[in-house]
């Protein structure tokens, strides 16, 4: 698994995405990223948070950065 340094992790089971990364302009297979958005905070107020604010990335495995933001729905839809 790829330790990406921004926090989250890969979307068990998705395909990988092949496109070009728009950050470092490799050709790269993205893969489905899931950044639970507000972690700290919403450590703070409620469990509620955790499970309402995940965000959905695909992240390039070259740069390391989350490049494009998905739904939730195109984010199931990797996942078959
Ligand atoms: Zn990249």
């Amino acid at each position: 698994m790829i330790v990406f340094t921004r926090g989250g992790w890969e979307l068990e089971g998705a395909k990988r995405v092949t496109m070009q990364c728009p950050n470092c302009h490799n050709t790269t297979d993205h893969v489905a990223w899931v950044h639970p958005g507000g972690l700290q905070m919403g450590f703070l107020f409620s469990k509620k948070c955790l499970s309402t604010n995940k965000q959905y990335f695909l992240a390039c495995p070259t740069c390391r950065q989350l490049s494009v933001e998905l739904t939730k729905e195109q984010a199931q839809a990797l996942r078959g």
